[in-house]
């Protein structure tokens, strides 16, 4: 097991007139490899407790667990739980300060005391994992485009070679094009190096598509903690907290509501697709071939 959060809770500037309770008795825990998702309205808590889970915020009661160790136990390396828990910020791209992308990489393993050799290294590798090449390295940063300064913080989080990684957000601000391009870089690290991912979105159809398990905030409690599937089926209750299903579902449901026997839990196009397509197979009427445009 990667982290356990037991009855996590945390008040911003607390015993003043301006107290806040942020979290609320939050508790989970997340397995090595696994990709979650962390949906929820804004102000629910979602920032709040993910820097907790490297540290940079500690609770005002509960435990965490980091691989069956407690960090909030006497001599616990907490440094080390920052490199080995990356947290990707909101906007990270705000943190690019090097004069060209190769040395802003290079800027996190080298405060790790590396050799020249592996701080090098690492950055290469880091930068290969976010699909940036050779071209890149002498650029400034201020020459790239949002989606690819983005991709440049992301890499210098994965050159301290975590061994799972929190991302707020990652895609907010950043068109079509660039959010598919780091989302699908994200699912890359999860499936193909076995990365643990946390993800939190405001996107229902980003979560649908990419995360195993969604973790629902809700004025700083937990609300929900289930796969995807399990989770929309309570999209009247979601409504109620500012979030939704994705669309797809929303789909899903009026035909059902038209009579077509559809599963009423699908949450991704493509489920959608392939359900209409075994219905039109299924009548008859529609071969397969013709829907797809004759090609057999
Ligand atoms: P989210 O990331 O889901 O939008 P946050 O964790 O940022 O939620 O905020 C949770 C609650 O804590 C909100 O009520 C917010 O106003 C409050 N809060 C967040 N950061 C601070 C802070 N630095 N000082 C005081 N209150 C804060
Ligand atoms: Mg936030």
């Amino acid at each position: 097991m990667a982290i356990d959060v037991q009855n996590l809770t945390f008040t911003y500037n607390a015993g003043t007139a301006m107290e806040q309770r942020a979290l609320d008795d939050v508790s989970f825990s997340i397995r090595d490899g696994e990709f979650v998702g962390l949906i929820g309205h804004t102000g629910s808590g979602k920032s709040t407790l993910i820097q907790h889970l490297n540290g940079l915020i500690r609770a005002s009661s509960g435990r965490i667990l980091y691989n069956g160790e407690d960090i909030y136990a006497k001599n616990y390396p907490m440094k080390d739980l920052r490199s080995k828990v990356g947290l990707v910020f909101q906007y990270p791209e705000h943190q690019l300060f090097e004069t060209d992308v190769f040395s802003d990489v290079c800027f996190g393993p080298k405060n790790l005391g590396l050799s020249r050799e592996e701080v090098e290294k690492r950055a290469r590798h880091a930068l290969d994992l976010v699909g940036m090449d050779e071209s890149f390295y002498e650029k400034s940063p201020f020459e790239l485009s949002g989606g690819q300064k983005r991709r440049v913080a992301i890499a210098g989080v994965l050159a301290m070679r975590p061994q799972m990684m929190i991302l707020d957000e990652p895609t907010a601000g950043l068109d079509p094009r660039g959010r598919d391009e780091i989302l699908d870089q994200i699912g890359r690290l999860n499936r193909e190096h076995g990365m643990t991912i946390l993800l939190v979105s405001h996107s229902m159809e980003d979560v649908a598509r990419y995360a195993d398990r969604l973790l629902v905030m809700y004025g700083g409690k937990l609300m929900y903690n289930g796969t995807p599937k399990e989770v929309f089926r309570h999209y009247k209750e979601l409504e109620k907290m500012g979030l939704a299903a994705p669309q797809i579902t929303y789909a899903v449901h009026e035909l059902r509501d038209m009579g077509v026997p559809i599963d009423p839990d699908i949450t991704t196009v493509e489920e959608a697709r392939d359900a209409i397509l075994a219905l039109l197979e299924h009548r008859g009427g529609h071969p397969r071939e013709n829907v797809k445009g004759g090609k057999a």
